[in-house]
């Protein structure tokens, strides 16, 4: 794939973060307009605002439809301000792009959902809009990259990914897990895709949204996705994520910027020094885990001849939390250490099993 950058898209003196702002739905024209004008005076380009709301439950606002689009084109006569909305089927690109509005995104509730992204790729074929992607709802990195695919399929280079995490049954501390890990992968697949993050919809609360906007730049984020609204408390769809365009400002110029590549020879070598270190022991780690193996399978053979099941629910509990006081005494968060001992673990029982069906 050959997805341009986002010096490709039509914004004045693109610099890292290219911020999109604006609130989660179009309610009034006041509100749009106000909100507009606030953006536009924190130095924001791109203004967001949703018209048609993929709602979780019924009976809630579920976006103001296409007069909404009259409102964004009155925000881009008198702002100047780029317009972005979300597009989840067919008629919505139609009367998107036949209002003018400038970027379009599709939404995590429709990058689950492959028909739907196929048509609104065949709806925007030969048009090359810039187009954002969100992750979709589930941990699920293949129907990103589906998703991404069928737009450049239907010869879309301007192609954007926003991360705004996955949905959990258990609440945890965010509205959306970020599961880090998933973006990273789908960066190392598409390096050369933008990546915005979109800290409103991991966070859910407008006080953390600082937190994450800061660990997507030290991740190399090329931009920010972030809901803003005139009166925030009084909006009429996720009111305790969106900020008003002047706290927005201030927790822009509070971000820190870090390169992401060094340019001075002494960093790039101690760097290298250290990374080699990495690697060694990156080496070790396997070596170590080999032989750990090697014993598993000895007690696989084992058990298979004296007819012992592969699991001992009693001895994996002791594994476990023996492992974890260990670990957590060494600093390692809980969920690391109890993850890596679970695929460990779930490992030595592959490798027994085979063993046992051999
Ligand atoms: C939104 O950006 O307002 C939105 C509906 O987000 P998501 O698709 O991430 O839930
Ligand atoms: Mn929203």
């Amino acid at each position: 794939m050959k997805i341009k950058d986002l010096n490709s898209w039509p914004i004045e003196n693109i610099k890292r973060p290219l911020i999109i702002s604006g609130p989660c739905s179009a309610e009034t024209k006041e509100q749009v307009l106000t909100t507009a004008k606030g953006i536009k005076a924190a130095g924001i380009q791109i203004f967001r605002a949703g018209i048609w709301k993929p709602r979780t439950r019924p009976n809630s606002f579920e976006g103001i439809g296409a007069q909404g689009l009259i409102w964004l084109q009155k925000v881009k006569a008198e702002t100047g301000l780029l317009t972005a909305t979300e597009v989840a089927n067919a008629r919505h690109v139609e009367l998107a792009l036949g209002a003018g509005v400038d970027i379009l995104w599709i939404g995590a509730r429709t990058t689950v959902n492959p028909f739907a992204v196929q048509e609104i790729a065949d709806a925007l074929r030969g048009k090359d809009i810039p187009i954002l992607v969100k992750n979709p709802i589930n941990p699920d990195l293949e129907l990103w990259i589906g998703a991404i695919e069928r737009l450049y399929a239907a010869g879309l280079t301007r192609i954007a990914a926003i991360h705004r995490g996955f949905s959990t049954y258990q609440k945890l501390k965010y509205r959306n897990d970020p599961q880090w890990q998933i973006p990273i992968e789908l960066k190392r697949r598409l390096p050369q895709i933008p990546l915005f993050c979109d800290p409103s919809h991991i966070t859910g609360d407008r006080n953390l949204l600082d937190e994450i906007a800061q660990k997507s730049m030290d991740l190399n984020y090329e931009g920010l996705i972030i809901e803003s609204h005139c009166k925030p408390e009084e909006a009429w769809s996720d009111a305790k994520q969106q900020l008003t365009p002047q706290a927005l400002q201030e927790l822009l110029a509070n971000l820190v910027l870090r390169n992401p590549e060094a340019n001075n020879e002494v960093i790039n070598n101690t760097l290298g020094e250290l990374r080699h270190l990495i690697d060694d022991f990156d080496e070790k780690l396997l070596e170590l885990l080999e032989n750990r193996m090697q014993i598993a399978k000895t007690i696989g053979h084992y058990k298979k001849e004296n007819n012992i099941t592969v699991l001992q629910n009693k001895r994996w509990s002791e594994i476990l939390e023996k492992s974890l006081i260990q670990g957590m005494k060494k600093g390692f968060s809980e969920q690391f250490v109890s993850n890596l001992f679970k695929a460990i673990h779930q490992e030595s029982i592959n490798q027994q099993e085979d063993i046992m069906n051999s």
